[in-house]
């Protein structure tokens, strides 16, 4: 079976759950080929495996080297791997049990977060979807992994009914809360990432950013906090080696490095003896429900 027939059959198990991103009826797999609505919007199975929900390219700034030194650090680094055990074991105790679930990585990338988490559970009777603005970065996510759906397509329109999603997970990435309640099931979980003070902070010493994050942080959580009922917050601490090339990689992945002088990143990448520091913060919401 091609890659997009294979994504065609997963997708078709889950199709109940989908909504046309144009006029929000119901969608359904055609031909093993494409989705389609019954106001004949139509949407084609790329040949990696993935849909791409946009009727307009994005103009996402992530390009596909951004997304290959992402991919280098969360799959080939220990950089996340707390994060991605805390993560598995949240999302394996409340699907515990159940079938047919989505879990949802909102803001997904080129999927490596997706697959850490739900990798280990292959045998899950669960869905991961991944979604993400970036072409570049779904078709990667589509071309490696084969057990999510990947869907190019808007946080601001999620291709999902109401209440369709059992856990969404969203990671150092932005959000967006309506669309998030929207989609959540009633007692379903919502994981937010947050960087705390000490994350990255040998890299914000080289680039002088080192007291940004505090404020930032602050900012995220009360935000997080107006929208959702607090279940759980989880703070993560770790000190991880990286070698020069895997520091290029995180400077080259890492937002915050964008803009920074040459020098300040060979700086970084020449203190290789040095831990880089990991530290995160996970919030854990629900729904607040109204009576
Ligand atoms: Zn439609």
């Amino acid at each position: 079976m091609s890659s997009k027939e294979e994504m065609a059959k997963l997708i078709q198990n889950y199709e109940q759950k989908l909504r046309c991103p144009l006029c929000h009826q119901a969608i359904h797999v055609a031909d093993s080929s494409k989705l389609v609505c019954k106001n004949h919007h139509a949407f084609d199975l790329a040949k990696q495996g993935y849909v791409n929900l946009l009727n307009q390219p994005s103009d996402s700034q992530y390009d596909k080297k951004l997304f290959t030194s992402r991919r280098e650090i969360i799959t080939q680094t220990n950089l996340y791997q707390l994060l991605h055990q805390k993560l598995s074991e949240i999302i394996a105790n409340h699907l515990k049990g159940r079938s047919g679930q989505i879990l949802l990585d909102a803001g997904s990338g080129e999927g490596s977060h997706l697959e850490q988490v739900t990798g280990k559970q292959k045998e899950s009777l669960n869905a991961g979807i991944g979604i993400d603005i970036s072409k570049e970065g779904v078709k990667m996510a589509a071309g490696k992994y084969k057990s999510q759906m990947w869907f190019v397509a808007d946080l601001a329109n999620l291709p999902l009914i109401d209440q369709s999603v059992a856990v969404i997970m969203n990671i150092l990435s932005p959000a967006n809360y309506q669309e998030f309640k929207r989609v959540l099931e009633d007692d379903g979980l919502v994981i937010k990432v947050v960087p705390r003070a000490g994350y990255l902070a040998e890299l914000r010493e080289v680039l002088g950013k080192k007291n940004e994050q505090a404020y930032d942080n602050e900012k995220i959580t009360s935000l997080f906090k107006e929208h959702f009922h607090i279940v759980d917050e989880i703070s993560l601490t770790d000190q991880v080696l990286l070698s020069s090339e895997e520091r290029a990689h995180l400077a080259q992945m890492a937002p915050l490095a964008w803009h920074a002088e040459q020098e300040e990143i060979e700086q970084f990448i020449e203190r290789g003896s040095e831990k880089v520091t990991v530290d995160l913060d996970v919030l854990i919401g629900k729904r607040k429900l109204t009576k």
